[in-house]
């Protein structure tokens, strides 16, 4: 039997997708090839590229906006340190709520002066931080949209005269958002794009300026820009199987129309969360996400029969990260309201069985 999976990533993806995947390995366009045997200079392969390099930005409305769409490896954790090398001349601001905050942090003090400008640390990174200053002259301001660990999401984007810099892994093609406000938007693809291996690299091409730095070939964004993603060979079982994700999303209605079943299922699970008196949420309410509901027992002696059910009701992938406990329901786009209507009910059954 198919399981409801909540998996924080490598997540969910459309049943179709698996499908349409599972077939592209056998015989690929009707090749009589494997996608996984062909050329990444073929035909058929820079077809692939492009088309999905061009549905992601009509996706997020930045056709004609001088943006152009990269699909690089190394996950979004290779961004932290890209981000630095190719931007960080004197200093950069970096907004650190939660844990791939800090990493980005860590990796961008390798290349020159960050200045933390606000941090959520002291709750845990229960909440998105508001009301600080952002100061003059920085080469960027960084930002992660969703807090996968800890269940927060940015609903306000800080405004500066210095380029946004956002790592979107876990919220992208999930809500609507002016997106031409970033000058880099970063994604790996396991967790709303698909599945693990590419990382989504979205730059206004005009925010790259001359730096005082040698920089590494394969870490240069200009480089794998002037080759149209094709510096060195692509994850190409990875970008196909995004782009069948794309082709999903684009046939539903695009971002719009999956935005108001991702604020469905959320309401669906927090109000549940809020009624239930076993649940607790760990998230400042303001700063929920859409994406990652993370929550508590209040009786924790009830937690083995809960997983129990949890089990027997064929729900996977919800437990907390370490670093916060308890549980986390992640409601990618390909996750059902039938899903997460279970886990809903499993949660209320719980309480009349408490
Ligand atoms: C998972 C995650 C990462 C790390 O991604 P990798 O592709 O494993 O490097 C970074 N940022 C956020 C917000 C994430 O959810």
């Amino acid at each position: 039997m198919k399981k409801h999976n909540f998996s924080a990533g490598p997540c969910i993806l459309p049943q179709e997708v698996f499908e349409k995947a599972s077939q592209a390995v056998l015989n690929f366009n009707d090749s009589g090839l494997s996608i996984l045997e062909i050329s990444h200079r073929s035909k058929d392969f820079v077809a692939v590229m492009d088309e999905a390099r061009a549905l992601a930005l009509e996706l997020l409305g930045l056709e004609g906006k001088g943006y152009k769409v990269l699909f690089l490896q190394g996950g979004a954790s290779t961004q932290f340190l890209m981000v630095a090398n190719n931007l960080l001349q004197s200093k950069a601001g970096y907004l650190n709520t939660g844990t791939w905050s800090s990493k980005a942090i860590k990796e961008a003090k390798l290349y020159g002066e960050v200045i933390e400008v606000a941090s959520s640390k002291d709750a845990n990174f229960n909440y998105i931080p508001t009301g600080y200053e952002i100061p003059e002259g920085l080469d960027y301001l960084h930002l992660t949209s969703n807090n996968t660990i800890f269940g927060t999401q940015i609903k306000d984007f800080p405004t500066t005269s210095a380029p946004l810099i956002c790592d979107m892994s876990s919220d992208i093609f999930s809500r609507q958002l002016d997106f031409s406000k970033f000058g880099i938007i970063y994604a790996g693809a396991q967790k709303n794009m698909g599945p693990a291996g590419a990382t989504l690299v979205v730059i206004k091409e005009d925010i790259l300026k001359e730096i005082d730095r040698k920089i590494p070939s394969m870490l240069d964004y200009k480089v794998h820009l002037s080759k149209d993603s094709m510096f060195n060979t692509p994850p190409v079982f990875a970008v196909y199987t995004s782009l069948l994700n794309l082709q999903w999303l684009k046939a539903k209605g695009g971002i719009e129309a999956i935005e108001k079943e991702n604020e469905k299922k959320a309401t669906l699970i927090y109000s549940e969360i809020d009624l239930n008196p076993l649940f607790k949420g760990f998230a400042s309410e303001k700063d929920r996400s859409t994406m990652n509901a993370t929550f508590n027992l209040t009786k924790p002696e009830l937690e083995s029969t809960f997983e129990k059910m949890l089990k027997e009701g064929g729900i996977n992938g919800t437990n907390g990260h370490r670093s916060v406990g308890g549980y986390r329901a992640s409601m990618y786009n390909a996750l059902s309201m039938e899903s997460v209507g279970t886990l809903v009910d499993i949660m209320s059954d719980l309480e009349r069985k408490a």
